[in-house]
């Protein structure tokens, strides 16, 4: 689902870098959702996954991750996230020791939803969702959605201004070239009591 941006508008004016992630999102997103239906209708499939579903988010390893997207994480944990959500979730990442299980999930619910990275908004299996443990990339990898790349390489470009890469032909070059992939870290692998501790 699409982000309602109006709730972020004055946000985005305080934040430059907040309108390059968002404008980035809504990218993945709208390309995502049109790609999705193609691919049910071509193949005559259903999307299995849906609201509360989160069994991925306790298997998935090495969830890739992007700088810009890290700014948005810790902005929005610090600034958005409320209540006992926002209490549950700080325990977490204090307690975070690299587990599996992404510390973001917070009584089966994404804690950071409207900004997780575009690994886990790309994320989509078909047919059956996932059994507690089952990672679908290897127990039925035709299930799982593969996205174009074409919507990928588009979001990147209108990130990579925030990494210092500007002007037309140097962005079309650094995609071409897919080296954004240089700029990826591993959710997992962060440690993240310095954000439990900021919020
Ligand atoms: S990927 Fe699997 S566990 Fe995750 S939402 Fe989809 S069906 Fe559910
Ligand atoms: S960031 Fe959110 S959607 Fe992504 S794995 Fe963690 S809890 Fe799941």
């Amino acid at each position: 689902m699409a982000i309602d941006r109006t709730k972020y508008k004055s946000d985005e004016e305080n934040h430059p870098w907040l309108r390059i992630l968002l404008d980035a999102y809504e990218v993945v997103d709208d390309g995502i959702e049109k790609a999705l239906q193609d691919y049910e209708e071509k193949n005559h499939v259903r999307l299995a996954c849906k609201k509360g579903c989160s069994n991925c988010c306790k298997t998935h390893q090495d969830i890739p991750v992007y700088p810009l997207e890290l700014v948005g994480i810790y902005w929005y944990a610090i600034e958005k996230v409320e209540g006992d959500t926002r209490k549950k979730l700080k325990e977490q990442l204090a307690a975070y020791k690299g587990e599996v299980s992404c510390p973001f999930l917070v009584d089966d619910f994404c804690a950071i939803y409207e900004v997780r990275p575009i690994s886990c908004r790309q994320f989509n299996v078909f047919n059956q969702i996932c059994n507690e443990g089952e990672d679908p990339y290897y127990t039925r990898k035709h299930d799982v959605f593969i996205p174009p790349k074409e919507i990928n390489d588009k979001a990147f470009s209108i990130m990579l201004p925030f990494y210092g890469i500007t002007g037309d032909e140097a962005i079309t070059d650094f995609i071409k070239k897919d080296l954004y992939h240089t700029l990826v870290k591993v959710l997992q692998a962060l440690s993240w009591h310095k954000l439990s501790e900021r919020m």
